[in-house]
């Protein structure tokens, strides 16, 4: 499938080989981005990478591609070229092993938030979220499962790309969810609709000890209470198609957009 292209990517290659272009393949391969913000307020794409070109040959920090509210530069080959590798995340950090069995430097490429006052939050955000969407699709990546953000990876050290965004007024979280809608969009999917909760109330007796979820009819939401066996609880909406235990897809919620799962209660209707 075909992906909208909403933005020219721009090649400003560094000089390689040079510290922080080694020129080196990626090996094995793209399989995750990592999410980064500059740390400068104010600095654009331009000057980024103008810095780096001034430095390659003294220092060896680097990232593949600097956004902004005009344009994205990529300094290191990652989508435009044969990715080349970068030094974002430093190598005796274990998280990005774990999570994708590689290091960063290896294995992913790192994407630069520009931010601060003198740049349109929104403009730059834009750019940032369809950029990583559109590195996943390049690369056949999951964006619901590939991309991290810097902190994460490096918590002991590091805040971006949460600073960053925060100073956009957007979460980390958000940003996640931003780049599958925009994969999604990008791609022409309709985003999925969202289950139909019928208004219909009614008590029920858990059978089991039995979680209520918050917010969501599925065990991947947070627990908010937990009930014991022949405990009494009102409900007030049900759906058919939450997430599927033992074959059964029915939730119910209470008054507190709290949710259970109907295979762990007698339920009647009123
Ligand atoms: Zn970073």
């Amino acid at each position: 499938m075909s992906f909208l292209i909403k933005y020219p990517i721009t090649a400003r290659y560094l000089p390689k080989p040079s510290k922080r272009r080694s020129g080196l393949a990626m090996s094995p391969g793209v399989r995750f981005v990592v999410a980064h913000d500059t740390g400068n307020p104010n600095s654009s794409a331009a000057a980024n990478v103008k810095y780096y070109e001034n430095s390659a040959q003294t220092q060896s920090a680097s990232a593949h591609l600097f956004v902004d509210d005009h344009e994205i530069l990529e300094c290191i080959p990652a989508v435009l070229g044969a990715p080349e590798k970068a030094w974002h995340v430093l190598y005796n950090t274990p998280t990005d092993n774990q999570l994708f069995g590689f290091n960063a430097n290896d294995a992913a490429i790192g994407v630069e938030y520009c931010y601060g006052d003198k740049i349109n939050a929104d403009e730059s955000y834009r750019r940032y979220v369809w950029l990583i969407a559109y590195i996943c699709h390049t690369y056949k990546l999951d964006p619901a499962k590939s991309v991290v953000g810097h902190f994460f990876l490096d918590p002991q050290r590091k805040t971006d790309p949460v600073t960053g965004l925060a100073h956009s007024r957007r979460s980390y979280e958000q940003l996640l969810r931003d780049v599958v809608t925009e994969y999604n969009a990008c791609l022409g999917k309709e985003p999925p609709a969202p289950p139909v909760v019928e208004e219909i109330s009614g008590m029920a007796v858990s059978t089991a000890r039995l979680n209520l979820r918050k917010g969501k009819a599925s065990t991947s939401a947070p627990i908010s209470r937990t009930l014991t066996v022949g405990a009494e609880i009102p409900y007030t909406g049900v759906i058919r198609k939450g997430e599927a235990i033992n074959g059964n897809t029915v939730w119910y919620r209470t008054v507190d957009n709290e949710w259970f799962w109907s295979g762990g209660v007698f339920a009647s209707s009123h």
